[in-house]
Parts: structure tokens; sequence; C-alpha cells
């Protein structure tokens, strides 16, 4: 019986360490995206490591990868936590969102073939299903994800990898600025800008997506807290 060469062994380690690695990271990015894992919350490695199976250094590995794209914040002696972005961070989001959305679509108008479009309207049936069973931390975690597939469908990757760390701190902020009455994304205008990107209509698309943002970023609530309270005001009323 021929044995296993060393070379396809190795490679096959190799393999099984990348998926782990991977899957790791997934299933922690899922977690923070569907807010099952909320900002703040302190990531132990040790525990981490013991629920997925691997080794401590695996863990610091996805972790370090985490913190690369700004979704996790790590601090010398204190360990890892679910990155908590404040006011200023949030509105810096929603500027850079501004900028890059636009773009992306503009992008994705002049390259958009029959298949891309076929993507855009599975995913945003996928969300609606979701609507409709109700499923909160799916239609949010969906509603972030039709952001990142426009940007990955317009084919420039550098935009597309901006945009998924972009729109996985805006789940984080909704998490944390949510005006009581919000809700994520609006399902019907996102089905708006899929079809002005069907109609190859790329100043409405961009109008749209603007205005998406904006009703986004005014669904949460960002304004800095006044330096001093004027109490008297508050209880008197
Ligand atoms: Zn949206």
């Amino acid at each position: 019986m021929p044995t296993r060469s060393p070379r396809k062994s190795a490679s096959a380690a190799r393999l099984q360490r990348e998926n782990t690695h991977d899957e790791i990271y997934e299933r922690i990015y899922v977690a923070i995206l569907e807010h099952r894992l909320h900002p703040g919350t302190k990531l132990v490695e040790e525990r981490l490591a013991e629920i997925f199976n691997v080794s401590r250094a695996r863990v610091r590995e996805v972790l370090a990868r985490l913190a690369h794209e700004q979704i996790v914040e790590i601090y010398p002696q204190r360990g890892a936590f679910v990155a908590k972005p404040s006011i200023e961070q949030a509105l810096d989001v929603f500027e850079a969102r501004r900028l890059i959305e636009p773009a992306v679509l503009r992008r994705l108008i002049e390259t958009l073939t029959p298949e891309k479009l076929a993507r855009l309207r599975q995913h945003q049936e996928l969300e609606l299903d979701a609507r409709r069973r109700d499923d909160k931390r799916a239609v949010i975690r969906l509603s972030g994800e039709f952001h990142s597939l426009a940007a990955e469908l317009a084919g420039n990757s550098a935009l597309a990898r901006q945009m998924r760390e972009l729109s996985t701190l805006t789940c984080l902020m909704i998490f944390l600025y949510d005006a009581p009455t919000a809700t994520s994304c609006r399902a019907d205008e996102h089905s708006q800008i899929i079809e002005a990107i069907a109609r190859r209509d790329t100043v409405r698309a961009e109008k749209l997506m603007l205005e998406h943002l904006a009703h986004i970023e005014s669904g949460m609530k960002l304004e800095p807290a006044a330096e001093e309270v004027d109490l008297e005001a508050i209880f008197r009323s």
C-alpha cells in the first residue's frame, strides 16, 4: 500500500489549518454581525480555544485578523474586546460610506451582467424572507451584507474590503446607537436601488443610496452628549 507523500500530507495539514482559521473567523464575525456578541464583550482567548478545540495561538491569529479589520480591539494586558465605535468614529464611518458607496454603484453599473443582477436579487429574496419570518438577527446581518455584496460585485477588491469593514462597523453602531424606533436598512430601499441598477440609471442609484445612508444615520442617536447638562430643566418639568 503506497504511503502518502510527505508533501501531500503537509499541504493537507495546511489546508486543514486554513479552514479552521476561516471557520473560527466566520463564526465570530457572524455572531458580531447578528448582535449575539455585543460591542465591548471580552473575547477570552482561552475559552474560545476550548470552544473551537484549537490552540490559543490559532485563536490569537483570528483575533488579530478581526482587529486588523477594526471589528475587534486588542489592549495589551487586558485582551481582546468586540469593538465599541465612539460617536466620532460612527460619524466617520458614515462620511466614508457617503464617499465610497456611490462609487461602488457607478462601477457596478458599468460592469453589470445578468449574473451580477441575479446575485443581487437572490440576496434581496433572502432579506425579504428573513423579514417575513421576523428573524431580526438575520435581517441585520443580511441588510449589512447587501452593501458588501454590491461592492464585491463591482469588482474592485480594495473597495470591497473597505465596504465589508464599514458595514460591519455600522452593525456595531446600530446596536450601540439605535434609536428605539429605528430599523437597520429599509427593505424597500434596497429593492429600489436594485431596480435603478437594473435600469443602469447611475444618477438615480447614487441618489437613492445617499438617501438610504441618511435614513440609517438619522435612525441613530449620534449627537454628542452635552458637556454640561441642564439638570434643572430635566427635573423641573
Ligand atoms: Zn442598506
